[in-house]
């Protein structure tokens, strides 16, 4: 019978898994079983609406048999099996789905890009091969009663054609690859290794998963008395869903093992937080925070939601009611017996029980969240770099709902900490005499602290925020007063840095400078709203600053949206420092001449434009500006 060729990709990923150094092969086993798993909540759930089906049913079961002298090990299971339409279909393509990102070359010595495709996209079966030379698969559906085998050694291809199989369910059949130096493979055919394995990754399984173990036992008496070993069929899993067991029983590292499978990641989950709570809602969660954002988070095309379970039932793969948006990152299970497993979705949303549920989890991980910033801080930043962006749109949407709640989450860099610390921090640390949390808003921190604003900030030996992220101006604004203080940006008007003597010196001067403060803004035309001497400044001659509500940020904000309409902008004052010698310099070309007065204050102008990191309206213009003062 002629080889059929494996899909292109899945060909690919399976020259992957075969070639892979992958040290976490171990994987096939739990992989099968769940696969296994899934066969028979199939047949379990079509036997009960379909009464022939169900007379085909025996006890459903998984079971696991090494065979050291064929060198195999075989996984069965008597679940649902397989047609040749569905071997074809099933086991010829990797990831119908089409999530598989396989476009970029992946390097196969690279460990981490392949055991995050291996969890990425739970490429379950293949990765019998990393194990194996040869796989059959051995399958009667109970659907068609037909029986089919399907082999294959890898990469060339593979065969299907029918066979004879007296039981319902499928047999998976790995052919082991010979030792090596560096690596064994016989360690699968050890009954106690594979025990191990089970107990490991496989232990909440459903359904029992059995092996024939070897026992020993005394018989015999007195002088007779000798051990004699034995074959016995045996449980090896323990069936209670993970999440059912009591929490001291279940160590941290079995939590981390079961998410990483369940969920197809290959990094551990930064936070498990688990739930049991009995009362008004009876329900049991376990709940993940993963170490990093998927790659399609910040889209549209990320769902959230969480397992719905009913009394270990699944109802629902993704519940998105029990999460808040601004959870969205939290992946995991919840349990509860006073949810109807017959109820729809619809129902679901009306639900109380479903409601009270939501709010308590929602809650608890307010509180883990806490109290993970609280006592480790390390791991909190990296979760913050993943869902940091998360929170703070949180902080943003639905009309501030959510703020208060959430406020105590954010973490912003400190200029004089040099490091990110909490609004709370910012304020505990604050010196008496400072009225404000001062922030201000810019690409990088960098380009924060070079600000002309910023240094009056620092001289006051203030502490400011260093706001990068788009969001962050508007969570300002959106927070508004906090612990009784309200957030100033550098760059505002009334950031009240200067003391009243210098405000006063600052007033009189431009009293005395009217004429020529007028003359500029007539200059500059509609390019400003404003002229007058700064407030803020002490080194840098000039700045620009925004009124009108509209702040720079925004500006930028809105101008990189999608979209043509009218774009807001902000109405740029310029601020001019009156002890800078440019001023002076300023001040003699406009009593003497007046379009040297003119090219100093565009020139001025454009270079409050540069500070700001905003674009030129003329660049050639400026230059050439700058050229004539040089001739
Ligand atoms: P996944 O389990 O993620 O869908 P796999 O490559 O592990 O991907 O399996 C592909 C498909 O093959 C499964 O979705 C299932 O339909 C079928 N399959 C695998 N193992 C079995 C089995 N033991 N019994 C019935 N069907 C199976």
């Amino acid at each position: 019978m002629a080889k059929k060729q494996f899909k292109a990709e899945s060909k690919r990923l399976l020259d992957l898994m075969i070639h892979s150094i992958y040290t976490n092969r171990e994987i096939f086993l739990r992989e099968l079983i769940s696969n296994a798993s899934d066969a028979l909540d199939k047949l379990h759930y079509l036997s009960l609406t379909d009464e022939a089906v169900r007379a085909k049913c025996g006890e459903l079961h998984i079971f696991i048999s090494p065979d050291k002298e064929a060198r195999t090990l075989t996984i069965t299971d008597n679940g649902i099996g397989m047609t040749a339409e569905e071997l074809e279909h099933n086991l010829g393509t990797i990831a119908k789905s089409g999530s598989l990102q396989f476009k970029e070359s992946i390097d196969t010595s690279d460990e981490e890009a392949v055991s995050n495709i291996i969890g990425q996209f739970g490429v379950g079966f293949y990765s019998a091969f990393m194990v194996s030379d040869e796989v059959t698969v051995r399958t009667r559906s109970t659907i068609t009663d037909e029986a089919n085998c399907w082999t294959s050694t890898g990469a060339d291809g593979y065969t299907i054609k029918p066979c004879d199989k007296e039981t319902y369910g499928t047999d998976i059949i790995l052919k082991l690859k010979a030792d090596t130096e560096q690596d064994s493979y016989s360690e699968y055919l050890e009954p106690y290794r594979l025990q191990h394995l089970i107990k490991t990754y496989s232990d909440y399984i459903r359904y029992p998963i059995r092996m024939e173990l070897e026992k020993t036992r005394t018989v015999g008496e007195g002088e007779d008395q000798k051990t004699e070993t034995y074959k016995e069929v045996e449980t090896v899993n323990s069936m209670v869903p993970i999440w059912k067991r009591a929490k001291n029983e279940v160590s941290e590292e079995e939590c981390r093992a079961y998410y990483k499978q369940k969920f197809f990641d290959s990094a551990d989950p930064l936070y498990t937080i688990r739930i049991s709570t009995e009362g008004v809602v009876s329900y049991q969660a376990m709940l993940f925070v993963p170490a990093r954002a998927p790659y399609d988070f910040y889209t549209k095309d990320f769902k959230k939601g969480l397992q719905l379970y009913s009394s270990g039932v699944l109802i629902m793969e993704q519940c998105a009611d029990l999460l808040p948006d601004h959870f969205r990152f939290v992946r995991g299970i919840v349990d509860s017996q006073d949810l109807s497993l017959n109820i729809s979705r619809e129902m679901l949303q009306q639900d109380h029980q479903l409601k009270a549920i939501a709010q308590n989890i929602e809650k608890k991980i307010l509180s883990e969240l806490k109290k993970g910033l609280a006592n480790d801080r390390e791991t909190y930043e990296k979760f913050f770099d993943a869902f940091g962006l998360q929170l703070k749109y949180g902080v943003v949407s639905d009309y501030g709902m959510h703020k208060d709640k959430l406020k105590d989450l954010l973490l912003f860099y400190s200029a004089s900490q040099q490091k990110r610390i909490t609004l709370e921090e910012y304020i505990t640390a604050m010196p008496e005499d400072q009225k404000y949390i001062y922030y201000a808003c810019g690409e990088t921190v960098q380009k924060i602290g070079a600000l002309p604003q910023a240094e009056l900030v620092k001289d006051k030996g203030y502490d400011m925020l260093c706001l990068t992220d788009e969001v962050d101006e508007f969570v300002m604004q959106m927070l508004g007063e906090i612990s009784g203080k309200t957030a100033r940006s550098i760059k505002d008007d009334n950031a009240e840095l200067q003391s009243d003597d210098t405000k006063e010196k600052i007033e009189t001067a431009a009293e005395e400078n009217k004429e020529l403060l007028a003359f500029l803004k007539e200059t500059l035309g509609e390019r400003v709203h404003d002229v007058k001497l700064s407030q803020k400044l002490k080194s840098h001659p000039v700045c620009l600053s925004a009124t009108g509500g509209i702040t720079f940020e925004m500006e930028k904000y809105f101008a990189a949206m999608p979209g043509n309409e009218m774009k807001p902008k902000a109405q740029r004052v310029l601020e001019l420092n009156a002890e800078h010698p440019v001023f002076e310099a300023l001040k003699r070309a406009y009593a003497s001449d007046r379009e040297r007065a003119k090219t100093l204050g565009e020139i001025l102008y454009d270079q409050a434009l540069l500070i700001a990191d905003l674009p030129l309206d003329d660049p050639a213009h400026y230059t050439e500006l700058v050229c004539s003062l040089m001739q």
